[in-house]
């Protein structure tokens, strides 16, 4: 059967805004449903790195927070830390910036949780019995809370060529640990013709895997140590550091699938999607910049079923034609997007795993707002 997935597009009425217009959505796509009175509403969003813009507005996230809170439900927003050295690896860090990029309390008026705690390491295993995990490590805030709520910005991502509903919650509600487990079959290699030996990576490296040899100037990996997070891929002036992506990207995105599997098995009826289909960057919100959007900005969709919110995002988008000046320029309308931004990678993986474990269904059917 097909799921529903609703549409609110960017039109509004004389006098109505977009954030009017999300409140309808949230209504019409019966994500009331998920919360009761007195139950803790995790709100699962990523609120940027450090420099990026591509995020989603806080303005919108208030309007949802007071939707929740109008039905009794006690709304919190959430994230975990991240494995990579950035802004927000640490519970510190993370509240810091996020606070920084527009989510203080009085913007979104609700407290701001992080999800695995002060370095990561408040997670509870859930037994999931899957093709790579027999348990999965989830944020112990995510896990704890009655309802959750996915709100994500949906865009290109280098790991798994769209990051959508189920990379946010899966990716992102891993503790730091988890994390590395999905991680860790991706093994970057640096290429020594281009190395410089500049030493940026090794900075950056949270295993002490790169050594830096001063007498050549050149770096390797120590593949043993190494947990294939990806930070020297993005931190390399020279991109001396390439990941081999061979068969890698459909096993990440098994592995987020099969977390996603264990962050909702204690969640049913419980669990609500929506996506932001804004500021379509190439990349994912973790880097400390936003390249321009590859295709108009879309709307906002919404579903109880993130397999096919993801589905209609994907076809929404590869509806369009790439913008000027941006990365997709010179493609046309029907163009599969992601594949032409990242072609080493099969997205279609993470949604056809999806269904076959019982996440959700590809089909589904579009309902405008
Ligand atoms: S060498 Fe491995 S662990 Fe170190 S930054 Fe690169 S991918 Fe991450
Ligand atoms: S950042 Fe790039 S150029 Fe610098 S040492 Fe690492 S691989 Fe070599």
């Amino acid at each position: 059967m097909a799921a529903e997935v609703y549409w609110a597009d960017l039109r509004v009425a004389h006098g109505q805004g977009l954030l009017a217009k999300t409140e309808k959505l949230f209504v019409q796509a019966r994500l009331r449903e998920i919360v009761a009175p007195r139950d803790l509403v995790a709100f699962k969003i990523h609120f940027g790195e450090r420099g990026n813009t591509g995020y989603i507005r806080p303005q919108y996230i208030r309007r949802l927070v007071n939707l929740v809170k109008s039905i009794g439900g006690k709304p919190f927003l959430t994230d975990a830390n991240t494995l990579y050295v950035g802004s927000r690896a640490n519970a510190v860090d993370h509240l810091q910036t996020a606070i920084e990029n527009g989510f203080a309390y009085a913007v979104v008026d609700a407290p701001l949780i992080i999800a695995d705690g002060l370095t990561g390491k408040d997670f509870i295993n859930v037994p999931v019995q899957l093709k790579h995990f027999e348990e999965v490590k989830i944020s112990s805030a995510v896990y704890h809370a009655d309802a959750l709520l996915v709100v994500s910005h949906f865009k290109g991502h280098e790991a798994t060529g769209f990051g959508g509903a189920l990379k946010n919650l899966g990716m992102g509600s891993g503790s730091r640990s988890g994390k590395q487990m999905m991680h860790s079959d991706i093994l970057p290699e640096i290429n020594q013709e281009k190395c410089m030996g500049c030493g940026r990576c090794r900075k950056w490296c949270p295993a002490g895997a790169i050594k830096v040899n001063r007498k050549i100037f050149k770096a390797t990996i120590e593949a043993k140590k190494c947990i294939g997070c990806g930070e020297c891929t993005v931190t390399c002036p020279e991109q001396a550091i390439a990941i081999n992506w061979k068969t890698e990207p459909d096993i990440i995105q098994e592995k987020i699938v099969e977390y996603c599997s264990g962050i909702l098995q204690n969640k049913p009826g419980k669990a609500g999607f929506i996506n932001f289909v804004q500021n379509v960057s190439p990349e994912c919100d973790c880097y400390g910049w936003t390249d321009a959007s590859i295709v108009r900005d879309i709307g906002i969709l919404a579903s109880l079923d993130p397999v096919a919110l993801d589905q209609a995002c994907v076809d929404l988008v590869n509806k369009e034609r790439g913008l000027p000046d941006s990365r997709l320029a010179a493609s046309p309308e029907g163009e599969d997007k992601f594949k032409a931004l990242w072609p080493a990678i099969d997205w279609q993986r993470q949604l056809k795993y999806g269904e076959e474990i019982g996440l959700g269904t590809r089909k589904y059917q579009l309902i405008r707002v």
